[in-house]
């Protein structure tokens, strides 16, 4: 992760200064003005720094972290805070804080939902706002106690294509001081940039994400597959795959209908995300199949997973419209071959073909590749 150097002007930085007899006539006012262009142009370098780190990455957990460094360290905060949505289909933005962060309260919800009032003012023009010209505006905190609570001394509305999707907090700064006006317009230029980047990290995780299960598509998959193979290949670590099937799922939909069969899709899919680890990643791999990778992870303790996630489909009930329905899946296992397996194609065909021997040998079981 890359997080930017933390310099401001305002650090004991020596800059170059030109050599005597530059400015012909040089005046007390030449040395002011050139003092404050270099100024500028460090700022504006530091920006720069800003907006490369932030757009470094579109993991969101590493992104989310990479704003609250930069904040802290641009800004000189002994903590930095951010209210953000926590997934695709949200209408509500969570609070993050790191190690040092913002102390919570029991009994807080920590929580703003976008239709509120104070997301409403932020629509409003750009600025930064402290606590107290925020009760101004909205008289009062109508509600928003985690904001009270959290006692901010500068809110700052992260904005992109004008729609509000974050909140910046800043605690006091590290010498006490309140924040200038040129420090206030400073974290806003830092806050267009930390918007842009989360923007682009939702529109990452709507271009790889399958909307119906919320599981990964199976492009961004194979991306994923491709470069854990290199990995293992050079580190010699094992890495096997899953793929699971859902077993007469033609037959579930003529039966129950095909909103039914979304619904038990889902299901299914929650259960496998629910049966992981983090580091492995599930995706949808067509209609009614779905494939994970592990990184890490040999044959024999992958048949264990998949023996998991068979079990907790087969022994689960969905409810739809008052039916009580229940599924099995079968399940083919395969750990990286590096002779043999040239391609991901190929590790994922011989997971496939281990499910087939499954679907043939009466289905609701797990088969691992030879
Ligand atoms: P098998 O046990 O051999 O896998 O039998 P099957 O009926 O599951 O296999 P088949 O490939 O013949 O049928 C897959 C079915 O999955 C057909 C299709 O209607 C259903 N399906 C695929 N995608 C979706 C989806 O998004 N929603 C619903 N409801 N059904 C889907
Ligand atoms: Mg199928
Ligand atoms: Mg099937």
């Amino acid at each position: 992760m890359a997080f930017c150097r933390v310099l401001r002007y305002t650090d004991d930085v020596t800059f170059p200064k030109a050599p005597d007899g530059a400015f012909a006539g040089g005046s007390v006012e030449l040395d002011a003005l050139r003092d404050e262009y270099e100024k500028q142009i460090f700022d504006l370098k530091q920006l720069l720094e800003v907006s490369k780190s932030l757009n470094s990455t579109l993991d969101y957990k590493n992104l989310i972290d990479s704003i609250l460094f930069t904040i802290m360290g641009q800004m000189k905060v002994l903590k930095a805070g951010l209210f953000a949505k926590k997934g695709l289909d949200t209408s509500v933005f969570s609070f993050h804080r790191n190690f040092q962060g913002f102390g919570l309260e029991d009994g807080i919800d920590y929580s703003i939902r976008e239709d509120h009032e104070l997301i409403k003012l932020f629509q409003i023009g750009y600025r930064s706002y402290t606590l107290a010209e925020i009760s101004e505006r909205l008289g009062g905190f109508n509600g928003i106690r985690c904001l009270e609570s959290l006692d901010p001394s500068l809110v700052v509305p992260l904005k992109a294509k004008g729609m509000v999707n974050g909140i910046i907090l800043l605690g006091d700064q590290i010498e006490g001081a309140e924040f200038t006006e040129a420090e206030r317009e400073y974290v806003l230029n830092i806050a267009i940039f930390a918007a842009i980047a989360i923007n682009n990290s939702f529109l990452f995780e709507m271009t790889t994400t399958d909307m119906m299960t919320k599981l990964k598509m199976k492009h961004y998959f194979y991306t994923v597959l491709f470069e854990r193979m290199e990995s293992a290949a050079k580190t010699g670590q094992p890495l096997s795959v899953i793929m699971c099937d859902i077993d007469h799922f033609k037959k579930f939909n003529d039966t129950y209908g095909h909103s039914c069969g979304d619904v038990v899709l889902q299901h299914v899919a929650r259960l496998i995300h629910g049966s992981i680890r983090t580091i492995d990643l599930a995706a949808r791999y067509g209609g009614e199949e779905f494939c994970v990778l592990l990184p890490d992870t040999d044959a024999p303790y992958t048949r264990l997973i998949a023996e998991r996630i068979r079990k907790s489909v087969c022994d689960s009930v969905t409810e739809y419209e008052g039916l009580k329905l229940q599924v099995t899946i079968s399940l083919g296992v395969a750990q990286y071959d590096p002779p043999r397996d040239i391609s991901a194609k190929s590790i994922i065909d011989r997971a496939d073909k281990a499910l087939y021997r499954s679907k043939q040998e009466g289905r609701d079981r797990v088969t691992v590749s030879d």
